[in-house]
Order: C-alpha cells, then structure tokens, then sequence
C-alpha cells in the first residue's frame, strides 16, 4: 500500500519531528531496559478458561472475566438479539440521541443490586472514577486515597484539582489523622477488593470514620461485583449506607461499562456534570444487553462466584506450600510476588512454555520492587486446570522459587 508522503520531504506524513522522535526512542529505550516494555498479544479465541494465542493452548490464569460470562451463550444471545433490533452503535451521548430504554432498565437494576436508589452508566470503569472524582471534588476539597487505589481513581483525583491526601494501604488510623488536617469537603475513596493486591479494604472502619466526619465515601467494586455476592456494599452490615459505590461491567459481568450507584440527588448530579458521562458516546446496545443477561445468571447462579473464589484459595494454598510468596486473597486474585520485574519476566516465560498464561504485573502498576503475577481464577476453570498450573509453578527453575526478599 501507498503511504501518503510529504511533499516537501518525501518522509510518510505520520513522520514525528525530530525533538519528539528523540523523546519517544529515549523513552521507550528506557522502559525496554528497566524490563517494563510491555507487548500486546492476540487471541486467537474467546476469552474461556483456555484460550489460544500462536497457536498453543494455555490455561488462561489473568483475565478479570471471573464468572465465564464474555462467552456464556446466553449473552451472546441477549447481545445479537439486540444487536438486530436496535442496532450496534448508540450513535450518540445519552443527553444527545444516545439513550435507548435498555440504558434505563440496567441502571435500575445496577442500582438494584447495590442497594441504592439510582445508578448511572458511563462507557467503562475508568470513565466512571474520573467522571465522578472531578465532578464531586472541587480545588479546596480533599480527597483521602488508598495507596493501592486503582490509576482510574488517582487519575480521577488529579483531574479534579483537590488536595490528594494518600494513606497508607487499608490504614484507617492514618486516613483518620490525614483527615484531621484535611481542608474544604472531604471523600474518602477506596478499592473494596484491591486489584494488584487481592485484599480488601477495612470498609466498616472507613464508613465509621467518614460518618463522623461528614466525609463522602466513595468505594470502587470493580472485583467485588459478581465475585463475591453483588459486592462489599450490598453486605448486610453495609447495605444502603455507602454513598458513592462505583462497578464496571467489564470483569466479572463479563460485558463493558461503568457504573456509580447512589442517591437520586447524586446520580441527578454526575448526569448534569460528570464530563466522561456528558462528552463520550452512550454504550451500544449489544453491550446493554449482555450485561443485563448477566445480572440474570448472577440471580440463577449465584455460586460461580463462590467457585472462582474456592479455586483462588486452592491455588493460594498450593503456592504457599511450594514456597512461593502469594497473597492471601479475599476475592479471586492471587498475587504471587517475584520482587524484581525481571524475575516475574522469567516466571512468566517458563509458565507460558508449560501452557500457562499469566502475565508479569511490573511498575508503575505495581509498586517498584513486588513486580508479580497476578492470578485470576475463573468459575469456567476446571480442578484438573487448578492441577496443572500448581504441577507447573512446581517445576519453576529453584531461584524463582526463593521467596522474594521483603
Ligand atoms: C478495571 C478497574 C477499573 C476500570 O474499569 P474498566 O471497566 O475496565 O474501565 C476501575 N477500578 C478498578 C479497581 C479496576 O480494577
């Protein structure tokens, strides 16, 4: 093919200029020499229990589909029925042309689940921490992060030019002296399950702490929903009383999208103000569909969760017996730790030879020097699946196998 050219140098019109190409090649020479390139690999399936990339077959060990439901027939189905009646594109934001009555029905019954009273969808979970954060905090507030928090929340925080007070992972008496000295209206905004740790937040001890100090609490049940029950917040100590409860679609409904549940006054609010809910284009139906067909099979079969979270245990055990440092998970993460980035590489090279795929997780997603593997377990995966990868980590080469220094 013809690649368009300049016509004064002949160079192909996507040509950087020269200070910018220098910045790009030293930047990314940095990040291959520090081992944090990252490389993006195809599936050459669906994102089952197994999948296949290059042609070999590998037991799928990090995807956040935890339930199986991206390849459950029955939002396949609820997906191309509404895919032939209502098209595959929404054409527009929800405030323009974008809103179709499948929006409606699944905030109501996201709302539903989280106990609250109104929910609002944005196109991913990313959109609906940034969305949220910069619409609710102002400069002059202060917002109360965990130090684990997911980048969409920092992100959040940042756009939203408040005071960021960070604490100590899931210290509440750190968050209770920050907020001593905290200025203007405060959030205080957590994981409820953490991503890159597979722990959960103290969240009783931090709706305490904000209650008693009129401070906003806002939680993040992105690994929560659909794993364990219909998350954290729907709990019965917790029910109906976190005010601001964030969830994505996109992990274990096996779909796309973002939610926040809440009061109708604070849904009412991000409509009119959230900028990622006002400026970016309504999901399509397909999409709207496939995860109401998901909220269904979560009522029928509410034990996929649990069974993702037994096998999560299961290997958990397992690796604490081979000797490896994994984490104790609350939820269906096992982080397994390897400290340097270089040492996770190699654990995730000799794994995917053995038909295993589970990637490194380096800095910055991590902090620097607990570069790991982050495991996620499926409801879909089988004992025998479980099996194979403990027998594989087993045969890992013996210097992988010391447990990383603290
Ligand atoms: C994945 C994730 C998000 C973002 O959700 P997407 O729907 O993937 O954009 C937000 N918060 C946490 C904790 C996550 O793990």
């Amino acid at each position: 093919m013809m690649v368009p050219a300049d016509a004064q140098t002949g160079q192909p019109r996507s040509a950087l200029p020269t200070t910018w190409q220098a910045f790009l090649q030293t930047q990314s020479d940095a990040l291959r020499q520090a081992g944090l390139w990252r490389t993006i690999e195809s599936l050459q399936s669906p994102p089952g229990p197994t999948v296949r990339i290059q042609n070999q077959e590998l037991i799928l060990l990090c995807s956040n589909n935890y339930l199986g439901l991206a390849t459950d027939p029955r939002l396949i189905a609820a997906a191309s029925a509404a895919a032939q009646k209502f098209g595959v594109g929404s054409g527009a934001s929800r405030l323009l042309s974008g809103s179709i009555e499948l929006h409606e029905r699944l905030e109501q019954r996201l709302a539903a689940i989280k106990g609250c009273a109104d929910c609002v969808l944005f196109s991913s979970g990313y959109l609906a921490n940034v969305g949220t954060l910069a619409a609710l905090l102002q400069p002059g507030d202060t917002v109360l992060s965990d130090r684990l928090n997911h980048a969409s929340i920092i992100d959040g925080c940042r756009l939203s030019g408040a005071q960021i007070a960070v604490f100590p992972h899931r210290d509440v008496e750190a968050a209770a002296a920050l907020l001593k000295r905290s200025t203007g209206r405060v959030l205080i905004v957590t994981d409820s399950v953490f991503s890159m740790d597979g722990d959960v937040a103290p969240l009783s001890k931090l709706l305490d702490l904000s209650q008693e100090h009129g401070a906003l609490l806002m939680v993040d049940e992105a690994h929560a929903t659909g794993v364990l029950g219909h998350g954290l917040v729907a709990q019965p100590a917790l029910a109906g009383q976190v005010p601001v409860v964030m969830g994505t679609c996109s992990k274990a409904l096996g779909s796309l999208g973002g939610f926040v549940a809440g009061s109708k006054l604070l849904c009412d609010y991000l409509r009119q103000r959230a900028r990622t809910f006002f400026f970016d284009t309504a999901l399509p139906p397909p999409v709207l569909a496939a995860t109401l067909a998901a909220l269904d099979v979560l009522t029928a079969e509410p034990e996929r969760g649990q069974r993702a979270c037994q096998l999560a245990k299961r290997l958990y055990l397992g690796l604490r017996e081979l000797g490896f440092s994994a984490l104790e998970p609350s939820a269906a993460i096992v982080p397994v730790v390897f400290g340097e980035s270089t040492r996770a590489l190699a654990a995730a090279a000799a794994l995917r030879s053995a038909g295993i795929l589970a990637l490194a997780v380096r800095p910055p997603t991590v902090p620097e020097g607990t570069a790991r593997l982050r495991l996620c377990t499926m409801a879909t995966h089988t004992d025998a699946h479980i099996t194979r990868v403990l027998d594989s980590f087993a045969k890992l080469p013996s210097d992988l196998r010391r447990p990383h220094p603290p």
